[in-house]
């Protein structure tokens, strides 16, 4: 009889590419009873040059469709897949399932088809090497008319589908439209089905199981070797992952965000590792450390305004919003102090059209100065620690001092969860560094 406590866990390409990983993976589910709902994705790459196997359905789809040879792709395929479950020695056929799919090429398929076949082919082998129900997420997961995922009736269905069932293996990436047609979520989709079914069996926890152990607090190709995240909120996930931060894709953090259920980022390949913990802001998770993690962006501009009494002058930083609307410019910071406004926008935005950004502006509030600086970088320190930190800005500002670096903008958002600074982009490397060096070692 298994237990109350509920886990979703879903697996990424990499930790289903071959029988070895498969095996881990199988270690992994049955070392506790409640990992009961498993999502795999599609086998990926076993090493740096391999192929994933949706890339491979993807080509073939394309070269059926423009009449190429296709069979040899499908064949490459096929043997990924007969690999696997000749050395798991399980009396299991695909023959049936790439019959039909042979067909579908041969009579024209979509790609959407063709590319989820690699989620369900998986989800088959691994809901028999578990002695799990398999449950193909077509019949759950469902998208409208025009492709839109819909949430609330997924969420219906899927809820009703799995509480009669103890133990099932739901295939991640894919549902299907009104009329049967399989639609995909888009690429790494499999971790928003994850999260669809953590939200519909009200999952404890849902285990993210990937190849590395968690998020970092810094990207590894500026600083060496950064420390993992242990614990980190939603809201400072958000931040991170605005602010460029390589994390999981948006979609799959709203349905279990809205649940209140945690994620755990986990690594197959060393399952005994924390990993990444991601939770709602709360008291229990009071953060020892200061900083959660730094990340950063480029590519960005300042537009400087200065005007005497501007603070005084009811309406000036809605008209110069209104101009940057009515331009279709939308912008990133709006630091300001009592005289002077400074706008961060995406340089992509502005770029050949500095003199009309210019003089819209000068237009609407008549400044005594505006100019535009390019090349400008903006770099986010975020923590939920540091709200009951005193000295934290001083020490950030004496860090980036003691490299000689000019700070050009500095913003802190009234939550208190984060400090952005503007430095030029010759610095941003070298910015991070000295703040990871300060507050970390
Ligand atoms: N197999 C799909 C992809 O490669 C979806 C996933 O892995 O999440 O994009």
């Amino acid at each position: 009889m298994a237990d109350n406590v509920k886990k979703v866990v879903k697996f990424g390409g990499s930790s289903l590419a071959s029988a070895e990983q498969f095996k881990k993976v199988h270690a992994i589910i049955t070392a506790e009873e409640s990992r009961r709902y498993v999502v795999p994705s599609a086998p990926g790459k076993r090493f740096k040059e391999d192929e994933k196997v949706t890339d491979l359905l993807i080509k073939c789809q394309s070269a059926s469709a423009n009449g190429g040879d296709y069979t040899t792709i499908l064949e490459k395929i096929k043997e990924r897949y007969y690999s696997i479950i000749e050395e798991l020695e399980l009396g299991l056929s695909l023959e049936g399932e790439f019959e039909l799919i042979a067909n579908k090429l041969k009579y024209g398929c979509s790609r959407d088809y063709m590319a989820s076949r690699g989620e369900y082919l998986n989800g088959i082998i691994l809901a028999s090497y578990l002695g799990y129900e398999f449950i193909d997420a077509a019949k759950v997961v469902v998208f409208d008319v025009n492709g839109k995922f819909l949430a609330d009736e997924t969420n219906k269905i899927m809820s009703a589908r799995l509480a009669t069932v103890e133990k099932a293996v739901i295939p991640g990436f894919y549902g299907s439209m009104p009329d049967g047609t399989v639609k995909t979520f888009s690429r790494g989709g499999s971790d928003i089905t994850g999260a669809i079914v953590a939200r519909a069996v009200n999952a404890d926890l849902y285990e993210n199981w990937t190849d590395v152990s968690g998020f970092l607090m810094c990207d590894p190709r500026i600083v060496e070797n950064p420390k993992p995240i242990s614990v980190i909120t939603y809201k400072e996930l958000r931040e991170l992952a605005y602010m460029g931060a390589t994390v999981l894709h948006e979609d799959s953090i709203f349905p279990v965000k809205q649940a209140g259920i945690p994620i755990n980022i986990k690594n197959t390949n060393a399952p005994a590792d924390h990993g990444t913990l991601i939770v709602t802001d709360g008291d229990e998770h009071k953060s020892k450390d200061i900083i959660t993690g730094i990340a950063g962006k480029k590519d960005l501009s300042i537009i400087h305004l200065e005007k005497d009494m501007m603070n005084a002058e009811v309406g000036f930083g809605m008209k110069v919003l209104e101009a940057l609307c009515d331009m279709g410019i939308s912008f990133e910071h709006l630091p300001s102090g009592i005289d002077t406004m400074s706008i961060v926008v995406n340089t992509s935005y502005i770029e050949g059209r500095e003199k009309e950004v210019i003089n819209e502006i000068s237009e609407a509030v008549n400044p005594d100065v505006i100019h535009i600086e390019n090349g400008i970088s903006l770099i986010a320190i975020v923590g939920r620690g540091m709200k009951n930190a005193h000295g934290t800005a001083s020490r950030i500002f004496k860090a980036i001092a003691s490299e000689n670096i000019n700070i050009r903008m500095i913003d802190q958002g009234s939550s208190e969860l984060n400090i952005i600074i503007g430095v030029e982009e010759k610095d941003f490397e070298k910015t991070l560094r000295a703040i990871y060096k300060e507050f970390i070692g």
